[in-house]
């Protein structure tokens, strides 16, 4: 392979060609060199300063747009510090004094500022000394070319690259700008992945080393359905992938002649084919790709990108509005899962030795309750608006499906002594996620009203295999022996007692998988949005 063509995987379909933009998510290490060019090195120092300037500018401009003149006002501070001589211009004089690089008398300025005022417990020093490492930083990723990490100052046709995008990162991500993504690390169901899908933007992740092998501004293609990047292709091939990128647009305009069909199977089984949100406004992709309900909601993507917990208010709003879209179709709302590999900024939690068997989901919300409650009761009030259903993550056990309906009954219980009114009787499932679940699948179908297969983790868990994981991706296999087993197993203890069964992992909408899910029977398929048409097209074929 030729060496400007990086492989890694597929995490979401399509073809962009743009531009990269690096986010920055590692601290530069510094090195010393002695330079002979002292005017040369004052001139790279000072680029990158304006480099820094351009760039407050644009986020300054951005936030007084989007969070007010007060908030804004940190960075018309970050841009004097650019301008003040006991900063920057300390810097400069130590490149001329010392003959050292532009980073290494960067960052002994920022070193020194470090230790005078270490220990002083004024607040107002402490935010200088914060800004000062702020600017400092931005200032180093500039001079070492390791992009300013601002994702919100970026241009149109950007291809945002990064060694890893938490989940929320990719929420910021702006779709009108950013046309594709990039990452050293991750797996097909890591959650910055799943969100590339929910974006409808193609995504390649597990790349190794595409951070260091690319520069900000450098053209690439990415091919989302190979896997492939190819950075700073000739004239010949960028013209191959247009004409490729042309005939993938045609045929999903194509796929929409399916968008008001009903699916059935070649059987002539009607089944549902339903679209995963993160955020309210999703809802928009699942109708306009034909989705019959919504299989899926990732509520802790209303807890990401803030600063305190969304109210009961706040997110009645968010449930009502979507189970109102929605009109009459399903839409299974799943409560709060975070821990694993999704945190919220100001829920601390201690760091555990293997996150994804650790207090997450479920386990969570029973630990703390007082969170929980404030979305139950919310889901509970949106209930009326629409058809609305709730399911747990993440459940082992019979215990802990009863306990979590215990919290509901109690919340239902203070809403009728206040006069709210809810629908007593919506339904309540579960997520088959955890191998302990399918295998006993039986006995806890007496007791749900459905029942969600959550292959992401169910792979992981069975095969132990962990889904973020490129290096162990090779063993990451939807269609193992054992996995299709725990499948098969939980649909039929489903219908045996008479309630269905979907699928709300990527498996759902996987070409391959589809078939073999038809053939055991499968009741409802959840999956991004962009899946959906194609999906459609294969179950009726299956
Ligand atoms: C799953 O595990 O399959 C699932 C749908 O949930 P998540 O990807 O959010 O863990
Ligand atoms: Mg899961």
């Amino acid at each position: 392979m030729p060496n400007n063509i990086k492989k890694g995987i597929a995490a979401s379909k399509g073809y962009a060609i743009g531009h990269v933009f690096i986010k920055a998510d590692k601290e530069v290490e510094i090195v010393e060199k002695a330079i002979s060019n002292i005017e040369e090195e004052k001139a790279r120092f000072e680029t990158a300063v304006e480099d820094s300037r351009k760039q407050l500018i644009k986020i300054k401009e951005k936030a007084e747009k989007d969070l007010g003149a007060d908030k804004a006002a940190v960075f018309e501070s970050h841009i004097m510090l650019l301008d003040d001589p006991e900063f920057a211009g300390q810097a400069k004089s130590m490149i001329e004094d010392k003959k050292i690089n532009a980073e290494k008398a960067l960052s002994d300025v920022i070193d020194n500022f470090m230790t005078i005022f270490a220990g002083i417990e004024d607040e107002y020093i402490k935010e200088r000394v914060a800004d000062i490492k702020d600017v400092g930083g931005r200032i180093l990723n500039n001079l070492t070319g390791n992009g300013s990490g601002d994702l919100s100052d970026i241009e149109k046709g950007t291809i945002v690259v990064a060694n890893d995008l938490t989940p929320s990162d990719t929420a910021q991500l702006d779709k009108d700008k950013v046309v594709a993504f990039l990452t050293n690390i991750g797996g097909r169901t890591s959650h910055s992945a799943i969100m590339a899908r929910t974006l409808e933007i193609p995504a390649i992740v597990g790349l190794k080393d595409i951070v260091s092998s690319v520069k900000n501004g450098d053209t690439v293609i990415v091919d989302g359905i190979e896997g492939e990047a190819i950075i700073n292709p000739d004239e010949k091939t960028l013209s191959e992938y247009t004409a490729r990128k042309e005939e993938f647009e045609k045929k999903q305009e194509e796929l929409k002649k399916l968008i008001s069909i009903e699916t059935t199977t070649k059987a002539g089984k009607r089944v549902e084919v339903c679209g995963n949100i993160g955020k309210a406004k999703d809802v928009e992709a699942v109708l306009a790709n034909g989705g019959d309900g919504v299989g899926l909601f990732r509520t802790e993507f209303l807890y990401m990108d803030r600063e305190s917990m969304p109210t009961e208010d706040e997110q009645f709003e968010a449930y009502k509005h979507v189970v109102e879209k929605m009109g009459k179709r399903p839409v299974v709302i799943r409560t709060l899962d975070i821990g694993g590999d999704k945190k919220l900024p100001y829920l601390p939690l201690p760091e555990e030795m293997n996150p994804f068997l650790g207090f997450r989901a479920i386990r969570l919300c029973l630990g703390r309750k007082d969170i929980f409650k404030v979305q139950l009761r919310a889901l509970l009030r949106a209930s009326v608006y629409g058809n609305l259903k709730i399911m747990f993550p993440m459940i082992s056990s019979l215990e802990e499906f009863l306990e979590a309906k215990e919290v509901l009954k109690e919340c239902m219980n203070e809403l009728t002594k206040e006069g709210k009114s809810f629908n007593e009787n919506l339904e309540t499932g579960i997520m088959v996620e955890i191998p302990a679940a399918a295998v006993n699948s039986e006995e806890l179908a007496k007791h749900v009203d459905f029942f969600s297969i959550g292959t992401n983790d169910l792979i992981q868990y069975t095969l132990a295999a962990d889904r973020m994981n490129e290096k162990v991706s090779y063993l990451y296999n939807p269609m193992h022996p054992a996995v299709l087993k725990l499948i098969k197993m939980t649909i039929e203890s489903a219908h045996k007692e008479g309630k269905w069964c979907g699928m709300c992992g990527e498996m759902a909408g996987d070409e391959k998988a589809i078939p073999t899910l038809v053939e055991y029977g499968l009741d409802e398929f959840s999956m991004s949005a962009s899946s959906i048409l194609t999906a459609k097209e294969l179950i009726m074929k299956a």
